[in-house]
């Protein structure tokens, strides 16, 4: 559990007692089951893509910094322990024991696994849910059902019936869906449904190259709008990456502030939308949440990569977010400390900002206990529906 001294002294008591509940973490996909080199365990550390410049670490990193302080202990080690101290301890505790601890430790009641990443050395939703303790369920991507699709089926007209069938299938059985629109064109698309005739143009090239990865703004708007059906239907939100991500990215085109229009053309739909990560961008989207009524929004990410500086992060967030639009993820990929550390940024940095208010006097412990829990597990219970 997130340690004592990661709190501020002079909590109220259920302020405290409130920040240190199981959390729903509403964004997050599977750790790795097998023991890491250095070098492999370093490429999780970041969200570069390459290894660092020759004779540096990323382990020198707000990251890096933050796993040697707060994960080191978890595994035994004095706060502070060396990049090689901590691998060692790492491989002599083996993969399995690490995973465990970490993601016990973290304090989650429940995980919301997006699915559409990595491969088999990767823990599926129920695998996370045994080692931590907790429940799990899986988030739908579009991209990959949509990947899969075009790879199955031959013809247009096939191609627009399956990617609609498996859509309802997946989400029959899902608690949310997920779109990396930001990633394959920018969140600055056309917000409008295409036409049929556009889609069966659109999927007519698709289909002569399936293997590629889907980048074209038709198919990815048809795409985008087949889920925002399957997800009506089963009453689902909609997950967005936005802001900070890897380098596959061109970060100015994930501002969520550029999807307005679609925001706009989706809220009589009546399908929520869950803004993840943000950062940069994070006030843009504390805006949209604030403005519209089935907008949500969350740091995840952020909270761990900018780790000892995540207080500011989540306190500019806090400037304009209503309390019952915003919602916790660790966004943990590939090891368990990042798990660990959305977590523990997570509450430290709600922490932070609840002490402040309640010493000038602008909230009461009472209120800033009953906002706590809305961010950590109340809103995302509500809008999940678990
Ligand atoms: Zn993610």
């Amino acid at each position: 559990m997130t340690p004592d001294d990661a709190l501020p002294a002079g909590l109220p008591g259920a302020v405290r007692e409130a920040l240190l509940a199981p959390l729903v973490d509403h964004h997050c996909h599977g750790v790795r089951r097998d023991d890491l080199p250095r070098a492999r365990f370093e490429a999780l550390i970041t969200e570069a893509g390459s290894p660092p410049p020759p004779g540096t670490t990323h382990f020198d990193t707000p990251l890096g910094a933050a796993i040697r302080r707060w994960c080191a202990p978890v595994l035994d080690l004095d706060p502070h322990a060396p990049p090689a101290v901590y691998l060692a301890r790492r491989t002599e505790l083996g993969a399995e024991e690490v995973n465990r601890r970490l993601l016990r430790d973290a304090g989650i009641a429940a995980f919301l696994v997006d699915t559409g990443l990595g491969g088999p050395e990767l823990l599926q939703p129920a695998e996370m849910g045994r080692l931590a303790e907790a429940a799990a369920a899986e988030i739908v991507r579009l991209e990959q059902v949509e990947q899969q699709v075009a790879g199955d089926e031959p013809t247009a007209v096939g191609y627009i019936d399956r990617l609609a069938e498996t859509l309802a299938g997946r989400a029959a059985r899902a608690a949310g869906l997920k779109s990396i629109m930001a990633y394959r064109h920018g969140l600055g698309f056309d917000p409008a449904r295409p036409s049929r005739g556009a889609v069966i143009a659109a999927a007519n090239r698709r289909l002569a190259d399936p293997k590629e990865r889907l980048t074209d703004p038709v198919l990815l708007r048809h795409l985008l709008w087949a889920g925002v059906d399957a997800a009506r239907e089963r009453g689902l939100p909609i997950q967005f990456h936005c802001g900070y991500g890897d380098p596959d990215l061109d970060l100015h085109r994930a501002d969520p502030s550029l999807m307005t229009g679609f925001l706009r053309a989706l809220q009589p739909v009546g399908v929520p939308v869950v803004l993840l990560h943000c950062y940069p961008y994070h006030r843009q989207a504390a805006y949209l949440a604030a403005v519209f009524p089935h907008v949500y929004v969350d740091v995840g990410l952020a909270l761990t990569y900018t780790a000892a500086g995540s207080a500011a992060v989540l306190g500019e967030l806090l400037e304009l977010v209503p309390f019952h639009k915003q919602l916790f993820s660790s966004d943990c990929y590939g090891v368990a400390e990042t798990c660990h550390l959305g977590a523990l940024y997570y509450r430290r940095g709600l922490a932070r900002a609840l002490a402040s208010r309640i010493g000038e006097g602008e909230w009461s412990a009472a209120d800033s206990a009953r906002v706590a829990h809305m961010i950590g597990t109340g809103n995302a219970r509500r809008l999940y529906r678990i």
